[in-house]
């Protein structure tokens, strides 16, 4: 564990929160500044501090998480959507440098903003990504 990273305190029960769900790798809390009714967050208990540090195993076991967390909030709450939302390095708007997924219930109607202005893809764009992979 980072000594000074306040999600590993979280995840691994050191510091108390609402606890959604709990397994040996993983915890579900409720965001403490949530951007909608029911925003949670999915911590993994080893700190990596973001999706390139993440090690493959846990990558795959938070989408089955996620999965399983959004239909119950879904379900519970009656929203109408969730967005998964994942940031990584403060350009990208992270601000806690532990891994972690948000799960953000939406409502029809609500005023929750997780959107952007489209562009527009230009050829040059377009070829040269294309040459990377
Ligand atoms: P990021 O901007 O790094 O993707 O998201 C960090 C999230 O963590 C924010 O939504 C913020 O409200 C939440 N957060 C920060 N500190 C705490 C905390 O101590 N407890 C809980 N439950 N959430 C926190
Ligand atoms: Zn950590």
């Amino acid at each position: 564990m980072e000594c000074n990273c306040i999600f590993c305190k979280i995840a691994n029960g050191e510091i108390p929160s609402a606890t959604l769900y709990e397994d040996e790798e993983f915890r579900v809390i409720l965001d403490l500044g949530p951007a909608s009714r029911g925003h949670a967050l999915i911590l993994p208990k080893k700190h990596a501090a973001n999706l390139f540090e993440l090690p493959d195993e846990t990558a795959e076991k938070v989408m089955v998480l996620a999965k399983k967390i959004a239909g119950r909030l879904k379900e519970g709450l009656g929203a109408d959507g969730i967005n998964l939302v994942q940031n990584n390095g403060e350009a990208a708007g992270q601000t806690v440098f532990h891994f972690h997924m948000h799960l953000i219930p939406r409502y029809d109607g609500d005023t929750v903003q997780v959107t952007w202005t489209p562009g527009t893809l230009t050829d040059a764009d377009k070829e040269e990504i294309l040459k990377l992979f």
